[in-house]
């Protein structure tokens, strides 16, 4: 009865026949099979077709994670509808501006925040989900019987996510259901997940991470997830001797191995560990394994093209990379429009189908990224080497130009961490009356070290002098968003004035 919604009978196929099979196991409250999963999402469905949602109208959505929110998502899809999640940490002032722009039909929200929506989303019909996973949403939804999933087709939106936007506007990434199903297809196969595996979800699913690549893949894949409302070291360490895998970003796997309790006995029914969304230091990658046992599986993606490179499932994890073009994903490294040799460096394009349509209502910045021909410009500096492994530098916007030379950050920042009391830093560029940019390093160290003299002089021995920070700053920790990236862009600003105002 799913055949003609195109990502929902994918989602569905592998749970078909094992409706009494649990979903997901949560902590402290009873567990959800797939039947239940699946029903309460058609009952989404036709509540959001009560509320007027026509095929391709958009469903904004800023909740807490809970599998109600999980259903919601399948529901709007099931309606025909577009789902737009949007990070819980944002303001009215910025939910303003995606209602805005994107009008969607419907928005979602927290009970909490009802009256701030209102007063933004005047021609949304509004409804509610809490953190409990309940709500005036919930108590629509109750009414209805089930629903025959709207006929949708490859190419049709399933939902809109927008990017970060560390410039500029934030943009709506359009995915397709043929975006989000062959990619999920394809990581399902590369990292064989199936029916017998138990993913801990811990990823905020307001992300490509913990939407698409976690929720997809284990729904694809008819297995079992620990959800977790949150990053939770307590719940996840409770639940892997029972689990066979987990999601990361970096910032999980770091503050786990400074957890005593995460040891080879603990790690001994899991079967893989995958890290993406931000780099991965190597130091984590050996420490992991000297503690677990287990190599972290490193990938890498982003929200316009679901997941582009991974390191294999069998054959060698190579830390501080993120491993080969997963099937059907084309790459090439270019720089002002010719490739570039083996092992230079240059932005990385990605084609295929994991690709996304363009930015909602953008033609302009979508033809500047997205080329004719189905090529996808990343904004990625990265380089291949002679086998083949991908290894991903750094943002373009991120690099250094300083006097002239470009400083890749990351080469400066391996450098650093390397040192004996560093535990990890940042590179960036700030505005220097000379040079244009000089190279500012931001440095945690371990304890109470101070390690910028041995800093110095292990960069002298390795570096050109143009690529050696003209400061280096000692803070407590790095800026992070919720999925771990360093935010390089507020680094940049905390030093805008280190070599005086304006550089001067
Ligand atoms: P987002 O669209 O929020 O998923 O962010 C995508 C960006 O995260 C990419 O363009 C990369 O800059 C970064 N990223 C994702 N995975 C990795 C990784 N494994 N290593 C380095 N950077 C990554």
């Amino acid at each position: 009865m799913y055949d003609g919604n195109y990502l929902i009978a994918r989602l569905r196929a592998a749970s078909l026949g094992r409706d009494q099979h649990v979903f997901a196991h949560r902590p402290n409250e009873n567990p959800v099979s797939f039947g239940a999963l699946f029903s309460k999402a058609e009952d989404m469905a036709a509540a959001l077709v009560g509320m007027g949602v026509q095929p391709g109208d958009r469903v904004a959505v800023q909740v807490e994670k809970t599998i109600e929110a999980i259903e919601l998502y399948l529901g709007t899809v099931m309606a025909g509808g577009v789902f737009l999640p949007l990070n819980t940490a944002y303001t009215t002032a910025e939910v303003a501006y995606f209602v805005e722009d994107a009008t969607p039909r419907v928005v979602v929200c927290d009970p909490v925040r009802l009256d701030d929506i209102r007063s933004i989303a005047q021609d949304a019909v509004i409804a509610t989900l809490d953190a409990a996973g309940e709500g005036s949403l919930v108590d629509a939804a109750a009414q209805q019987s089930g629903f025959e999933p709207v006929v949708r087709g490859q190419d049709d939106l399933a939902a809109i996510l927008y990017t970060s936007g560390t410039t500029g506007r934030s943009k709506g990434a359009m995915l397709s259901h043929d975006n989000l199903a062959s990619n999920s297809e394809v990581l399902k196969d590369y990292w064989d997940f199936g029916v017998q595996d138990v993913l801990i979800h811990a990823l905020p699913i307001f992300h490509t991470h913990g939407l698409f690549v976690a929720t997809n893949v284990a729904l694809l894949a008819g297995a079992q997830v620990v959800f977790l409302a949150k990053f939770d070291a307590d719940a996840i360490l409770d639940a892997m001797p029972r689990a066979t895998s987990l999601m990361g970003v970096p910032t999980f796997y770091t503050r786990l191995l400074e957890d005593s309790r995460l040891d080879r006995a603990r790690a001994q029914n899991m079967r893989l560990f995958i890290s993406g969304s931000a780099p991965l230091l190597v130091d984590t990658h050996v420490a992991w394994h000297a503690r677990t046992g287990h190599r972290i599986l490193e990938r890498y993606g982003m929200t316009e093209t679901n997941m582009s490179c991974s390191n294999p499932y069998d054959g060698a994890r190579r830390a501080g990379t993120v491993g080969f073009p997963l099937p059907g994903v084309e790459a090439r490294i270019r720089l002002k429009g010719e490739e570039v040799a083996a092992g230079e460096i240059g932005v990385l394009e990605v084609r295929g189908r994991n690709v996304f349509q363009g930015y909602w209502q953008m033609p302009e910045k979508t033809a500047e990224e997205l080329l004719p021909d189905g090529w996808f410009i990343t904004g990625d500096l990265a380089s291949v080497d002679s086998d083949g492994y991908v290894t991903i530098v750094g943002r373009d916007k991120d690099l250094i130009i300083t006097g002239g030379f470009n400083v890749y950050p990351k080469e400066v920042e391996s450098l650093i961490d390397e040192v004996a009391g560093v535990k990890e830093s940042a590179v960036i560029g700030i505005a220097h009356h000379d040079f244009g940019e000089a190279v500012v390093a931001v440095v945690v160290a371990e304890g109470d070290a101070d390690p910028r003299a041995a800093i110095l002089v292990v960069l002298a021995e390795n570096l050109a002098k143009f690529k050696q920070p003209k400061h280096i700053a000692l803070v407590a920790e790095l800026p992070r968003n919720t999925m771990g990236k360093v935010q390089k862009k507020a680094l940049r600003e905390s030093y805008a004035d280190v070599f005086g105002a304006g550089g001067h």
